[in-house]
């Protein structure tokens, strides 16, 4: 497999202050998970809020260090680079955040507010810069003549089309697009998902694209992984996780979202309870407090991360070998 990134046991905790007068603890924020993402291929990470998907592209490009795990970059383990020895890699992995008004800075104008990364990552002249800037504003649906303007001119589908002009600058091989279209108009959505679709194909992009919403990463996704709670719980080909999502959590995500054909039309699954603290998240399968199909062993033992078919992999009790012989009574 062509990888240009993988992910092996990657681990990170924050420490978090319990009340005033309470203890430290830990967030264990993204627990021991693994990936990968092939080159050209765009690979998206779906969960609620807090599951630890931000975190995890924050590891990927290594904005964080992971705690414990590697991550590979274009054959290259970068888990313990220094700072200095990233710079030239970091180039080449660049990030779209979710809220352009919180990224771009207001004071600065368009044309260098896109052409930022070139001055920390190339020689350019503020000459060729700017030129440079006019090209990627065209590139991105928008024109030279808006180089001179100020970002608070804009409307947020623009501001996105900035931001991702910005990060299209040096050329980098992977874009981490953390929750990109969130903050955007639903019609709006899908002009700035077909854009990243075209740059993908024009520039041989591989983009993670984290979301919280599995009708989102539908038409942009090859392969997709689903959090809880810091794990990954599934990965699959975008169509057999739609077709065939085997994690019970999965199936209650995907329960939700609107589908436009009735046929396809599946239940919806309403979960119980709230999603516990990630301070104290429980034992066994962290989703057992809330799974229907929730078995003794779940409470106690952690199900492992396995492949079940090709290219499908589940961390889920459902489908150890013993229970799936018994049809779910040897719990
Ligand atoms: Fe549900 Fe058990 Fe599977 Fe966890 S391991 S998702 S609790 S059936
Ligand atoms: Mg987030």
């Amino acid at each position: 497999d062509n990888w240009l990134v993988e992910v092996k046991g990657l681990s990170k905790s924050f420490s978090v202050q319990k009340g005033l007068f309470g203890s430290n603890k830990y967030l264990r924020a993204v627990n021991d998970i693994s990936f990968g993402i092939r080159k050209g291929e765009t690979f998206s990470l779906v969960g609620e809020s807090g599951c630890g998907k931000s975190t995890t592209g924050r590891l990927v490009t290594r904005l964080l260090k992971p705690d414990e795990g590697e991550v590979w970059f274009d054959g290259h383990n970068i888990s313990g680079l220094s700072d200095n020895a990233m710079r030239p890699i970091r180039k080449n992995m660049q990030m779209v955040f979710q809220d352009p008004y919180a990224s771009l800075n207001p004071r600065m104008k368009v044309k260098d507010l896109v052409a930022e990364p070139l001055i920390i990552h190339t020689k350019l002249s503020p000459k060729e810069r700017d030129k440079l800037a006019a090209e990627l504003l065209e590139t991105v649906g928008l024109s030279a003549f808006h180089a001179e303007r100020y970002a608070h001119e804009f409307s947020g589908g623009q501001r996105q089309r900035i931001g991702i002009a910005r990060a299209l600058s040096v050329r980098p091989s992977l874009i981490v697009a953390d929750e990109p279209v969130s903050a955007l108009d639903v019609s709006i959505q899908s002009q700035v998902i077909n854009l990243l679709q075209d740059l993908q194909e024009q520039y041989g992009l591989t983009y993670l694209f984290i979301s919280h919403d599995l009708s989102v990463v539908e038409h942009i996704s090859d392969r997709i992984g689903v959090m809880y709670l810091g794990s990954l719980v599934e990965t699959a080909d975008k169509d057999a996780l739609y077709d065939r999502p085997l994690h019970p959590y999965t199936q209650a995500l995907l329960s939700s979202v609107p589908v436009p054909d009735p046929s396809r039309k599946k239940e919806r699954i309403i979960l119980k309870g709230d999603l516990p603290s990630p301070v104290d998240p429980p034992a066994g399968c962290r989703f057992h407090t809330r799974c229907p199909s929730c078995m003794d062993i779940c409470a106690t033992k952690a199900p492992v991360f396995r492949e079940i078919e090709a290219g499908h992999q589940v961390a889920c009790h459902l489908y150890d070998e013993a229970i799936m012989k018994t049809g779910g009574a040897a719990s």
